[in-house]
């Protein structure tokens, strides 16, 4: 059967240049980056080349990253890593919509005395920024909002959020891990003072991730250990990975121009025809503010996990905007934050994109979505009643 896979915002496929790339320094250039022997010097040059490579990507100096195992170390030691900076403060403010690397962390940290306030959104899924103004205190140690959400898509303006940030001289992370090499990030003359981003978003492998640390901020090392990435994370830097990651970073930047145009096209494209195609169809997120692989669509009076299972017998990957919990099907807590009715939120699917995606599989994906949803409708109780109105 055929597989169209339009679920990049969960992981994307390694690029063939990735891999190369990373096959020599698994048997062949094995040696340990910190080992002071040629054999370790040589794999030390070619993780100072991937390091250069991610840092060109966020317009960075290469001094200003560290590698990590993943997205979620990177949110943990940026919160972590503040925190033990400026032990004296304890409020921190992040949003509602934050992925669970950031916001479980956060709510682990209210049940540790912090205070912890998580601003809003509005039903496109923006923030009100009077609202994050009004929650600075003298106490607030950091600042989380995540760039790009990654069941929406929608963009937070993270300048603009820098900008009242930094007037009360409070540390601003940003959660950039769905948007890295898909807009353009630019850490020179940037607002923000740490940042991260994870490998297998961007075409690199699972399990690699880096965090950007601005030149002067105070970061207290997460991860204690050895001396590696200048004492500020420790363990053996998983080298293969590294240079997968800092491989994949060159290409994101070849790339941005087709995210931006070709693959934007072609979520432009589905998403119409999808709203147009399928009964009671409606967009979720801003639809200007928004990362161009991304359309999140909430199909009225269906279940989403319902309609995940047919399209997936067609071979289609997508994901829900509900998760399974104790046995009930509870919407995803970034449409609960957007207000959206129960009987829009449970029936919520988000097609992601790639560079890989081809308008023949867009073309597939809208052939045979409507009349799954159609089909869905009709045995759903509300759904039939709607149907017969005429809706
Ligand atoms: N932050 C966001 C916005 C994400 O979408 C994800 C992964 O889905 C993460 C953090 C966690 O990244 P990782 O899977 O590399 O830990």
């Amino acid at each position: 059967m055929r597989t169209v896979y339009m679920d990049s915002n969960a992981t994307t496929r390694v690029a063939d240049e990735v891999l190369e790339d990373m096959l020599p320094y698994f048997c062949e250039y094995y040696g340990n980056p910190s080992s002071m022997h040629t054999f370790g010097g040589q794999v030390a040059s070619k993780l100072d080349e991937a390091r250069g490579r991610v840092a060109a990507l966020l317009g960075a100096l290469p001094e200003e990253i560290i590698f990590t195992s993943c997205g979620t170390e990177s949110d943990n030691s940026a919160i972590m890593g503040t925190l033990g900076s400026y032990p004296h403060k304890r409020h921190i403010v992040t949003t509602r919509v934050e992925h669970p690397a950031v916001l479980s962390l956060c709510k682990h940290l209210a049940g540790e005395g912090y205070s912890v306030t998580q601003l809003s959104v509005d039903r496109d899924g923006n923030l009100d920024l009077a609202e994050l103004r009004e929650s600075l205190t003298e106490d607030t140690a950091i600042v989380s909002i995540m760039h790009a959400n990654n069941e929406t898509g929608v963009i937070f303006p993270i300048e603009e959020i820098g900008r009242i940030v930094k007037s009360r001289g409070i540390v601003f992370h940003t959660d950039a891990v769905q948007t890295a090499g898909k807009i353009p990030i630019d850490m020179s003359g940037s607002t923000v003072d740490l940042l991260s981003i994870s490998g297998h978003k961007f075409h690199a492998p699972k399990g690699v991730g880096a965090l950007y640390i601005r030149k002067g901020t105070k970061f207290h090392s997460f991860l204690i250990g050895g001396h590696q990435e200048r004492g500020r994370r420790g363990g053996t830097e998983s080298v293969p990975m590294i240079i997968g990651m800092g491989k994949a970073a060159e290409l994101a930047a070849e790339f941005l121009e087709d995210e931006n145009v070709r693959v934007r096209g072609l979520r432009d494209k589905l998403e119409s025809e999808l709203l147009e195609k399928a009964p009671s169809a409606e967009l979720n997120g801003d639809r200007e503010r928004r990362t161009p692989n991304t359309t999140n669509i909430s199909f009225q009076y269906v279940e989403g996990e319902a309609i995940l299972l047919l399209i997936d017998r067609e071979g289609i990957c997508a994901s829900s905007g509900s998760a399974c919990t104790a046995g009930s099907l509870e919407p995803s807590h970034v449409l609960r934050a957007m207000g959206l009715p129960f009987t829009a939120a449970h029936g919520t699917v988000r097609f992601s994109l790639s560079r890989y995606n081809t308008e023949d599989e867009v073309d597939y994906v809208i052939e045979k979505v409507p009349p799954i949803i159609r089909r869905l409708r009709e045995i759903s109780p509300f759904g039939r009643e709607e149907l017969s109105k005429g809706s």
